[in-house]
């Protein structure tokens, strides 16, 4: 092929697509050929066919740079935080984690010592949820660090939770609170910034400790699941919240085939976070519904379910699930309703 022929095939940059155009341009036409693979892509995990229960199966990458900063994330939790975001994808299914592998891409930038605390945190991770760390792989790479995990989980036939079994009147609630991690990563960015300014300078991290945990060392949500299964309510569909509540809402409103309506009034945020947004002149709830990383799980329930759940404060109901032909709503604190979107609301509409 000559290399300056005016007319080479059409070329799209990636970034003219969003990740999940791209997962399903890149996915939609795979087949899968055993009968033991219930679900492939599309949901937290895949879903695989066994004896007495379903196996999960799921996986995250971390990618230095991009997914974490070395200027302000201690090895050892980022260790821990690869293993818990991988758990939260399995809860996400109401299932149990039961293996991991990691593998791991570095240069010679690290030393052997930070990869020891790497795998502290990991193993520390592991040993609290009682994970199997069972494999992975070892590779360099010419700059930074990538950290790649899978995980494997089980779950009971008939309490798997998929995207897909939202109903239209199901309340839809989320566990704990929303914007924390999202406010803690704001903290970390601006100390590194004060610090690059003048080094002389000890950060100031007083104060902020929720946010810091939530944004550097993120629990799974597993107490929410057995709450629930004590609750004796299966969810009729689950998402965990890695990227913002309003982009995993629109998750499950189109895996559902549904309408979501969110109320600006009932997103749980801590009052912590509520008072760092005003200390940063900014909308708390806006990084509830997009800043991501909080790793509370979104579920619907049938309402029939709601006197169980109604008196946890665990638990908080954020709106209902409608009719397809409804939309994605978003009613905002003064009652005017808007066009929920992946980034938040349309002011506009
Ligand atoms: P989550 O936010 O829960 O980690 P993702 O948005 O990363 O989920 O992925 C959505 C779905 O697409 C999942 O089923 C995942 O397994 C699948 N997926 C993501 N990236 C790829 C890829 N490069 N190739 C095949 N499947 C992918
Ligand atoms: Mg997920």
């Amino acid at each position: 092929m000559d290399i300056f022929d005016d007319n080479k095939p059409n070329i799209t940059p990636i970034s003219s697509f969003g990740e999940f155009k791209l997962i399903d341009r890149l996915t939609n036409d795979i087949k899968t050929f055993n009968p033991s693979t219930i679900l492939g892509i599309g949901d937290d995990c895949a879903v695989i066919k066994s004896d007495k229960c379903l196996k999960l199966i799921s996986a995250d990458m971390l990618v230095e740079g991009v997914h974490f900063d070395l200027a302000y994330t201690p090895l050892k939790h980022l260790g821990y935080k690869a293993i818990t975001v991988n758990i939260s994808d399995i809860c996400a299914m109401n299932g149990i984690p039961k293996q991991v592998t990691v593998s791991i891409a570095v240069s010679n930038r690290f030393s052997v010592e930070a990869l020891d605390e790497l795998y502290s945190g990991i193993k520390l991770a592991c040993e609290k949820y009682k994970v199997d760390f069972v494999g992975g792989d070892t590779t360099s790479s010419t700059s930074g660090m990538v950290i790649s995990v899978s995980i494997f989980g089980e779950v009971e036939k008939k309490k798997i939770t998929y995207r897909s079994g939202a109903k239209p009147n199901d309340l839809l609630v989320v566990t704990g609170d929303l914007g924390g991690a999202y406010f803690g990563l704001q903290i970390l960015q601006r100390e590194k910034e004060i610090f690059n300014e003048n080094p002389t300078i000890q950060p100031d991290l007083s104060g902020y400790d929720y946010a810091l945990q939530r944004q550097l060392k993120p629990e799974p949500p597993t107490k929410y699941q057995k709450i629930l299964s004590e609750l004796k309510i299966i969810p009729t569909s689950m998402i965990d919240i890695s990227d913002g509540l309003s982009s995993e809402a629109l998750h499950i409103s189109k895996s559902s085939n549904v309408g979501v309506c969110l109320h600006e009034d009932k997103i749980p945020v801590d009052h912590t976070v509520m008072n760092m947004a005003s200390e940063f002149n900014l909308n708390p709830i806006a990084f509830a519904l997009s800043g991501g990383e909080d790793y509370e799980l979104l579920f619907t329930i049938n309402q029939k379910d709601y006197e169980k759940l109604k008196k946890d404060p665990d638990f908080t109901i954020v709106g209902y699930v409608t009719d397809i032909s409804e939309g994605n709503n978003f009613i905002a604190s003064d009652g005017s309703s808007h066009k929920l979107t992946s980034q938040g609301w349309d002011s506009t509409k």
